[in-house]
């Protein structure tokens, strides 16, 4: 389909639905939680089409780069079922939306496991079983994953972002504890969180997660080196949460608005899946009350209404 239309005019769509949206990253704000992201300019923006033939389309921001923070979910995630296969992993971490806060505590509670692994409980119980050696092993398993989605070696841990999670991140730790205490995780929680915080704190561009997203969109091949990297069922299943939870509790309305597979992240990045057809990575640092950028969702939902991209 996007073979018949031609490249000049794809990339004047996507300016133009930049440009139409750009200005609402005044009703958002940056993650203040954690210091060092408030440190970036609210109003860059920025969007990268991949198609899965490997054509490339981008405008704005794009090449500007921020931290993966929750869009590393999904990836951990297929790394983890790729290690320890499907059942040992949901075993741990269920499958359903839970209409609270990302880094909500109150459904941890009286449950026997975290509601989805695009929450931070959820993240943090997937992060744990990601196998390597040792600490620095486990690390460069998943950078080395996520530079291989990306197609890009050159991806690196923001130091300071690390640093700054590192040091507010008590919430994310209160969960690591509650769940080794209901024996959802084992092992050193310390080592375990901050495993959690470094995949957080990799730094991409749109181009990177839009490459990401199309080995997704392609079931699990690279469109570009045709080489098989997720199995197709776990490419599903991931796809499938991305779609249910990946927005958090605005996943309902994302899905009516936009209706695609995506995740979102506070570094104010969302990555987006269209089966078959594209991989799209958005950017705009300035999020709404639920941690979505703002710009980037308003972006996808022009874009899903003028190219006809929603699944529904
Ligand atoms: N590192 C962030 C946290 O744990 C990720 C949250 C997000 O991107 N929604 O709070």
């Amino acid at each position: 389909m996007e073979d018949a239309r031609d490249k000049k005019e794809l990339n004047q769509i996507l300016k133009d639905t930049l440009k139409n949206n750009q200005d609402h990253y005044k009703k958002g704000e940056l993650a203040n939680y954690i210091p060092a992201l408030t440190k970036v300019d609210p109003k860059a923006v920025g969007i990268s089409m991949v198609d899965t033939k490997g054509k490339f389309y981008a405008t704005g921001e794009y090449k500007k780069r921020f931290t993966i923070q929750s869009v590393s979910k999904p990836l951990t995630l297929m790394l983890a079922i790729m290690d320890n296969g499907i059942d040992s992993v949901f075993d741990k971490v269920g499958v359903e939306p839970t209409g609270d806060p990302f880094n909500s505590i109150i459904k941890l509670t009286g449950f026997a496991k975290p509601y989805n692994p695009m929450i931070n409980a959820g993240a943090i119980a997937v992060t744990s079983m990601i196998k390597g050696n040792d600490k620095e092993d486990k690390f460069s398993r998943i950078i080395g994953f996520f530079r291989k989605l990306a197609k890009n070696d050159g991806l690196e841990l923001n130091q300071e972002v690390y640093f700054s999670e590192k040091e507010t991140g008590d919430r994310n730790r209160s969960l690591a504890y509650y769940m080794r205490d209901q024996e959802i995780i084992t092992g050193n929680i310390e080592e375990i969180v901050d495993l959690y915080f470094k995949q957080c704190s990799i730094e991409v561009n749109c181009t990177d997660i839009a490459n990401m997203a199309a080995v997704l969109a392609n079931q699990g091949v690279d469109p570009v080196t045709k080489e098989r990297i997720i199995p197709r069922k776990i490419a599903r299943i991931v796809r499938t949460l991305m779609t249910t939870c990946g927005m958090y509790d605005k996943s309902g309305n994302f899905a009516i608005e936009v209706g695609l597979a995506a995740k979102s992240g506070v570094g104010g990045g969302i990555m987006a899946e269209v089966p078959e057809r594209f991989g799209i990575g958005v950017y705009g640092p300035a999020l709404d009350d639920k941690g979505n950028s703002i710009v980037g969702m308003k972006v996808l939902k022009e874009l899903s209404q003028k190219l006809n991209l929603s699944i529904f």
